[in-house]
Parts: C-alpha cells; sequence; structure tokens
C-alpha cells in the first residue's frame, strides 16, 4: 500500500485560510489502511477545521465525502456535484489521489497528508517500506529482501561493509538489508545465486528515467 501520515493541523489551516467553503475528501483505499485519510479520518479532520475555524473567529463551511480510491477518474467523477458547491478541496488521498483530482477541477485541491511510501504492515500501527518501484523487480535474487528499497545505500553487489551486529551502519534501529538477505538466502539453501554475475541494472525503468507511465494494449478500451 502507500503509505502517508497526516500534516500537522497548523500546516492544513494555514492551506485553506483563503476559503469559507471546503470539501474534505477523503479516500477509503491504501490510506484508510494506514488510519491517515480514510473514512473516519477525514471526518475527525473536518470537525477539528471547524473547531479551530470557529475558535478564530472565521467560520468555514466544511462538506465531508469519502470515495473508494482518488487514484480513479471514475469514482472522483461520481461525485461532480459536490465540487460545484465548494471553493477548494482538501483531499486525504496520496498525492496521486491529490493530483488526480487536481486534473480535473479548476478549482485548488489541497494534500492534507505526507505521502511516504510504497510499504507493508509491520504491527498495528507501524508500517514499513518494501518497494520503491524500480520496475525491474529483483527479489528473486535476493530472497524476496528488497535492496533497493531497504538498503540505505541501494547496494545491489552485497554489504557495504558498516553493517554491525544485523543493522545498519546509516540507522542501527534498522535491520541491514543485506544481512537480512544472506541470512534467507542461507536458509532457503540458495546462497550460491548470490555468487552469480548480473547484468548491470537498467535504471531507465525506475524514477532514474522520469516521470513513468504504463500501458496495458490488452485491457483498453
Ligand atoms: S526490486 Fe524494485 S520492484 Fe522489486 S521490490 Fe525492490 S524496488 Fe520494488
Ligand atoms: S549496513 Fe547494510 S543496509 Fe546499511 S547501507 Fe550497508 S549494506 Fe545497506
Amino acid at each position: 500500500m502507500i503509505v502517508a501520515e497526516q500534516k500537522p493541523i497548523e500546516e492544513v489551516l494555514k492551506s485553506i485560510e483563503p476559503f469559507d467553503k471546503i470539501l474534505v475528501l477523503g479516500c477509503n483505499t491504501c490510506v484508510a489502511v494506514c488510519m491517515a485519510g480514510g473514512e473516519k479520518e477525514a471526518g475527525i479532520l473536518a470537525s477539528m477545521i471547524r473547531l479551530a475555524r470557529e475558535k478564530a473567529g472565521k467560520l468555514v463551511d466544511v462538506l465531508e465525502k469519502t470515495v473508494e480510491r482518488q487514484c480513479d477518474d471514475e469514482f472522483l467523477l461520481a461525485e461532480k456535484e459536490l465540487y460545484d458547491k465548494v471553493e477548494a478541496v482538501l483531499s486525504t488521498a496520496c498525492g496521486v489521489g491529490v493530483q488526480q483530482l487536481s486534473a480535473l477541477l479548476q478549482i485548488p485541491v489541497l494534500p492534507a497528508l505526507n505521502t511516504k511510501f510504497m510499504g507493508g504492515t509491520k504491527d498495528h500501527g507501524t508500517w514499513s517500506e518494501r518497494c520503491s518501484g524500480c520496475g525491474d523487480c529483483v527479489l528473486e535474487l535476493t530472497g524476496g529482501i528488497c535492496p533497493v528499497s531497504r538498503c540505505a545505500k541501494t547496494l545491489l553487489n552485497g554489504p557495504c561493509g558498516g553493517s554491525a551486529d544485523g543493522k545498519c551502519e546509516v540507522n542501527p534501529d534498522t535491520d541491514c538489508a543485506w544481512q537480512l538477505i544472506i541470512d534467507r538466502m542461507t536458509a532457503l539453501e540458495r546462497l550460491d545465486k548470490l555468487l552469480e554475475i548480473q547484468p548491470a541494472k537498467n535504471w531507465k525503468t525506475a524514477r532514474d528515467g522520469g516521470p513513468r507511465t504504463q500501458t496495458r494494449e490488452d485491457v483498453k478500451l
């Protein structure tokens, strides 16, 4: 999932300051799972905004709605009549959702969240980065542990030498990704795979090649 967290309320209040009628638009997919921008969080944020503006003596009319996914026009366009009623939309989606809606509207679409990374649930309330979307997955070579997103130096050819007691030298609270890879490959009895010479990774498929687009001709309408 895409993991995000709410911006500080002061920052949100500043961004909506010029507006007297806004829509707080939640997103019920990734950001709902990480408890940052789903229906419940969007509702709490809307209440906080109303209270803060009331306290400041500058009332604001806050409409609320949550859609299934803000990264799909199909769900966004279904709420078209709501956008006509407000001066701005405060989106609790990730940065993708904010941009998707912004491209459809002639009014400001403001982010309520800071989008962090693609990750998985570690335990309740903790999420860990797991993928950087490099576009050429190497997990079959690394025992299902991603060196691109989990090694602080994105090393592909083994540990840097700074690893100590299984922890990363960049952040001792983090496991060394290469220690994890070697332990996992040892357990899988596939350690010899790491000795195979691999061609240089083509980073053009990653973000380094500029913004990416994917088209599936077989599903296009
Ligand atoms: S190798 Fe690339 S695609 Fe695979 S998990 Fe890592 S960043 Fe994601
Ligand atoms: S200690 Fe391990 S995870 Fe940290 S930068 Fe070096 S190889 Fe990567």
